[in-house]
């Protein structure tokens, strides 16, 4: 044990071991064995940490915007610094490729806080004239302290598009990422002691969701939570938050409909089609796992798409070349793979994937690797009510399916509790923007995927979840508007 990395709360700038002393670990999912001690936090650290965040709120939400966006760009100039060293730190907790950690999940962390720092140099508010003696304006102030709740799957990416809108707004913070990816938040603390923040500002606090996570819901001095995680986490929370009256915005789970239309560019967009499935090993939530195809397509398609599968490269993250890590944790694989076996066991195909690649060098052989998987029915159709269609899986398990016209393939898409997005796969406009309007998702994109732009919301509709985040949708979430009248001259 006593080899094992060690990290500690981060709160009123300094590196604040648990109360209770206790320690819990994390695995390297390459190797499949611990390489991480993280605080167990309890009710008592989060108290000493929301208390540290409230000292610290006067003088942070004093700040001029201008100031406050100075801070964003020094933080992210602190993650741009050690851009390496935060996606190995990131691969190595989480599985996912290095290059992928480098490009994706780094760089949007430190876009995160030079997005923000941009939108409230930008801000103007407006005046509204009543009559000629009454004009009002509204007043956007912070909330206070904010609770940042975090999953594993994009955990700097993730942490960071919550922590700088809250910030930049004036609030002050503190954070609980997941217990299976906490090193890259340890990183950010040490970027925020560099750079030197003022205490107090923003406070990590490490442990399990149903401990530091839950005593953060129920503080009563955070009065707004911003959660990113599984559905059934999301509706916990929002039965400790409602008779609390927090403000709260839930981001979910999601199992993702791509509609493949008889005209679609498969020369251009196959590549687009593969990658929105398997992404980061397929631990998105906006990953497609439900493919529809259309039938006059289906045979040619499944072909080619299960070509394209087989070559992409599974293994050891550090190796550039490699396209999908390990999973997540042991738990995890255990779960993705039991819906393959339920698969299996239903007389449906795995048309290819299913188990690990057999060519791992024999350090990896302990991680949680499982090859790209592709399941589908040999009649071509797959009940959409079954368990395979109507769960999410999480992982990189796609299922294909059949279609034969417009109408049927959005009621098949929509027939989940789920809404987090869709992709449409087609040349026509017109089925386009009439598959946009009728699709049950938070985002719809057409001929492309994660094709984000920060200042549009982002969220879902049904068990996807609650509220949205985004340029104004992050504004209302941090701040309470306060509506100033002011009547001023005298008739007589
Ligand atoms: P999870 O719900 O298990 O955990 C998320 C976070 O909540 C973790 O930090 C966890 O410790 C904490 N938590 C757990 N129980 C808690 C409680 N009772 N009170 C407070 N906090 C608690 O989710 P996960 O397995 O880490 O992440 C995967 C899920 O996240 C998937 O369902 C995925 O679709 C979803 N997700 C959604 C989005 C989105 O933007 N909608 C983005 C990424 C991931």
């Amino acid at each position: 044990m006593s080899s094992l990395q060690q990290i500690e709360n981060f709160i009123a700038g300094r590196w604040t071991p648990p109360r209770g002393a206790e320690y819990l670990t994390s695995d390297n999912p390459s190797r499949g064995e611990a390489h991480l001690r993280l605080p167990r936090s309890g009710a008592a650290d989060v108290a000493q940490a929301v208390q540290a965040a409230q000292a610290a709120f006067p003088a942070w939400s004093s700040l001029r915007a201008e100031e406050r966006a100075d801070w964003l760009v020094r933080i992210a100039d602190g993650i741009e610094k050690r851009a390496d060293e935060f996606a190995e730190a990131e691969s190595l907790d989480q599985g996912k490729p290095v290059k992928l950690a480098k490009d994706m999940d780094i760089a949007r962390a430190a876009t995160n806080f030079r997005f923000f720092a941009g939108v409230i140099r930008q801000e103007l508010s407006v005046a509204a004239p009543l009559d000629a003696r009454t004009f009002s304006y509204v007043r956007r102030e912070p909330i206070g302290v904010t609770g940042l709740i975090s999953p594993w799957n994009l955990p700097l990416y993730l942490l960071t598009w919550k922590l700088a809108p809250a910030l930049a707004y004036g609030n002050t913070a503190v954070a609980k990422p997941s217990e299976l990816t906490s090193l890259t938040a340890s990183l950010l603390a040490e970027v925020l002691r560099e750079i030197g923040l003022p205490a107090g500002v923003v406070n990590l606090v490490f442990g399990l969701g149903a401990e530091a996570g839950q005593a953060l819901v129920e503080h009563p001095d955070v009065p707004v939570i911003s959660f990113t995680g599984g559905t059934v986490t999301g509706r916990k929370l929002a039965i400790t938050a409602a008779p609390l009256l927090k403000k709260l915005s839930l981001e979910l789970g999601g199992k993702n409909p791509s509609l493949i239309f008889d005209d679609a560019n498969l020369d251009r967009d196959m590549a687009a089609i593969v990658r929105s499935s398997f992404l980061n090993q397929g631990e998105i939530c906006l990953c497609g796992s439900r493919l529809y195809v259309q039938a006059q397509i289906y045979e040619s398609f499944l072909e080619r798409f299960v070509h394209e599968v087989q070559n992409l490269k599974v293994g050891d993250p550090r190796d550039p070349a490699t396209f999908m890590g390990p999973l997540v944790s042991r738990e995890h694989l255990h779960k993705v793979k039991s819906y393959i076996a339920w698969a299996k066991e239903s007389g449906l195909k795995v048309l290819t994937g299913g188990d690990a690649p057999p060519d791992l060098p024999a350090n990896l052989r302990g991680g949680f690797f499982l090859r790209p998987t592709v399941i589908a029915s040999p009649s071509r159709r797959l009940d959409q009510a079954c368990k395979i269609q109507q769960e999410e899986v999480f992982g990189p398990v796609v299922t294909l399916s059949a279609f034969e016209n417009f109408d049927e393939v959005i009621a098949e898409a929509n027939a989940t509790r789920y809404g987090l997005s869709a992709t449409v796969w087609t040349e026509s406009l017109s089925r386009a923007h009439e598959a946009a309007a009728r699709l049950h998702a938070g985002t719809v994109w057409v001929n492309g995927w994660m094709l984000r732009d920060l200042r549009l919301p982002f969220g879902g509709v049904k068990d996807s979840g609650l509220g949205r985040e985004g340029q104004l949708d992050s504004l209302h979430l941090f701040t309470e508007p306060k509506t100033v009248t002011i009547r001023y001259g005298d008739a007589t």
